[in-house]
């Protein structure tokens, strides 16, 4: 059945937060213009707080910002890392790819796992939000043969942290990672990717690894952002809890997260989202909406 809905892409960079200007700040616009740009016209911090005291996390965050549930009240805390059974249970219930399946959208998880086979997967300890709610949806994930088609992009932009793991295909440019999205986003109604390297950069406190990690981001967004200004495109870029944009210490912050959105009904989203988990009921009305007018 042929619905038409807005292409959506939705970049989610795990701790980015929202804080002006200044000496700890790497995000800035020398280092990163798109990004800078975009924050700067296109953007309002929205709660990463979860009305819950402390820092928060990233399996509660990434959990509220893909249901649209308050992961942090579910299960009393701020969870680190990786969901665990409750959360488990409620991603595999109510994670956004579902929601949208349900009005007929087309929905895929580009991030690449470098596996053969799906089963290599069960071994895994620790599976992300992602992996959860992308297994759920759709019994799989894009693997080994999908990277080496184009048909999926590897989360650190180039592939370079797959050439120790054994990679020996062809490095790429985050401008062609970026080609690679918007194939993706071409073929399906709301295609999601996870860049982590903006985190694990802010767990460093290392300066210019944190400016290498935005650097490769802000290309891949260059790439995209004025494919996704097109009429028919959006561009939505959230975070699950700051922690980059302060390198003076080496934890998540407690600084809102900016949500940027770009292309069809980016002012309607930025008007209604004050919250992360308000994203998801956001984006699935929309599309609800766009259901009911055809
Ligand atoms: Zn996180």
């Amino acid at each position: 059945m042929g619905w038409k809905f807005t292409h959506t892409f939705f970049l989610f960079v795990d701790g980015l937060g929202w804080a002006p200007a200044g000496p700890d700040n790497p995000v800035t616009p020398a280092g990163c213009p798109c990004l800078s740009d975009l924050l700067a016209h296109h953007a309002v911090p929205i709660n990463a707080g979860l009305d819950w005291p402390g820092i928060p996390q990233s399996a509660t965050g990434q959990t509220a910002l893909w249901t649209g549930t308050n992961a942090a009240q579910l299960v009393g805390r701020h969870q680190e890392g990786f969901p665990g059974p409750p959360l488990r249970d409620l991603i595999g219930k109510a994670h956004i790819f579902g929601r949208l399946a349900e009005l007929g959208c087309r929905c895929t998880f580009a991030n690449a796992y470098f596996i053969d086979e799906q089963r290599e997967l069960l071994e895994w300890r620790r599976l992300s939000v992602s992996s959860v709610m992308t297994l759920a949806a759709f019994g799989r994930v894009r693997d080994k043969r999908d990277l080496a088609a184009g048909k999926a992009v590897y989360q650190d932009l180039t592939r370079e942290s797959l050439v120790p793991r054994g990679y020996t295909g062809a490095l790429v440019t985050p401008e062609e990672s970026a080609r690679d999205a918007l194939a993706l986003i071409a073929e399906h109604d709301f295609t999601l990717f996870e860049y982590f390297q903006t985190d694990h950069a802010g767990h460093g406190g290392d300066r210019k690894r944190a400016e290498q990690a935005l650097g490769l981001l802000d290309r891949f967004l260059a790439v995209l952002r004025p494919e996704l200004e097109r009429p028919g495109h959006r561009l939505i870029l959230t975070s699950d809890h700051g922690n980059i944009e302060d390198l003076s210490h080496s934890r998540h912050t407690e600084n809102p997260v900016p949500l940027i959105t770009l292309g069809e009904s980016a002012q309607e989203l930025r008007e209604r989202i004050h919250r992360i988990e308000e994203v998801t009921p956001a984006i699935v009305e929309l599309y609800g909406a766009e259901r009911r007018r055809q």
